[in-house]
């Protein structure tokens, strides 16, 4: 047996980044996975090359309609809906003094939004079907602040929270469904190179970066899909509530 052996996986985000590396961990793993991403061309692409394993679906996770339609797509199209991993999420880097309110808007609407429609329309699809469990990604900014990250702190120390509210409210309505956050530090997806590469230096960004880790490095996407698996697998049936911190020890300190 494969450790996610029977699952089925709605990735939201799952085109790039962290998300891709959890769909290729989940389908190693004996899963199928749903690629829902704003950016279906890039979804497509990878549910080729993963192959048969994996489907693409066209979402925006601030759209609430659109989840009800794509859950239900993949419900019909898998026959369930087991885990759902809410990790799009978008960027952004301004103080509390420089941030718009747009902006800010903007961040929250897919970061914190997104989190809670994926939730609400994971639990309505398991709550009747055997229970699973969600994941949702916050950050170790969900954890710890930054003067130059106001609208993302905000939005993953929201993440933070929700995820044990609606994780007592699935326990105590007695539905099986386990909920909990996961909390990774700096990975070099796009969504950080991006960010450095607006920086004067980024190489010397990089650098610091990396001695603010004590483990001397900086983590991979693959480690956060590890801590995916983890949670999809029924080896944490008794987790639910929990942070899951994928950090080289930046938060220890
Ligand atoms: P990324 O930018 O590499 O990928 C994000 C994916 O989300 C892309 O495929 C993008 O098309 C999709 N997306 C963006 N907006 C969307 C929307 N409205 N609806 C649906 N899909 C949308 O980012 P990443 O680094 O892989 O980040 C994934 C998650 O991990 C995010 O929630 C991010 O905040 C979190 N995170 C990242 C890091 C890091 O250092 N990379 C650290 C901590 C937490």
């Amino acid at each position: 047996m494969a450790r996610l052996d029977n699952k089925i996986a709605l990735v939201s985000g799952g085109a790039r980044g962290l998300g891709a590396a959890t769909c290729h961990a989940f389908v190693r793993e004996g899963a199928r996975v749903a690629i829902a991403d704003i950016d279906l061309a890039a979804a497509q692409k990878l549910a080729g090359e993963i192959g048969a394993s994996a489907k693409a679906y066209a979402l925006d996770v601030t759209d609430e309609g659109a989840w009800d339609r794509v859950v239900a797509q993949v419900v019909a199209d898998f026959g369930g809906l087991t885990t759902l991993v809410n990790n799009a999420g978008i960027g952004h880097l301004a103080s509390v003094e420089d941030c718009t309110f747009e902006q800010w808007r903007a961040v929250l609407a897919v970061n914190l939004d997104g989190v809670f429609l994926g939730t609400r329309a994971g639990i309505r699809a398991m709550k009747s079907r055997g229970g699973g469990s969600i994941i949702n990604i916050s950050s170790v900014y969900g954890i710890v602040g930054s003067e130059l990250t106001a609208a993302y702190n905000a939005s993953k120390g929201g993440v933070r929270n929700f995820t044990k509210s609606a994780a007592l409210h699935c326990a105590k309505s007695g539905y099986e469904i386990r909920i909990n956050s996961v909390h990774p530090s700096f990975i070099l997806t796009d969504m950080v190179t991006g960010a450095a590469g607006k920086l004067a230096d980024p190489q010397a960004f990089l650098t610091a970066l990396i001695e603010r880790h004590p483990l001397g490095r900086l983590c991979e996407p693959a480690d956060v899909a590890h801590a995916c698996v983890y949670l999809a697998s029924d080896e944490t049936r008794n987790q639910t509530g929990i942070e899951l911190v994928v950090d080289a020890g930046y938060i220890a300190q």
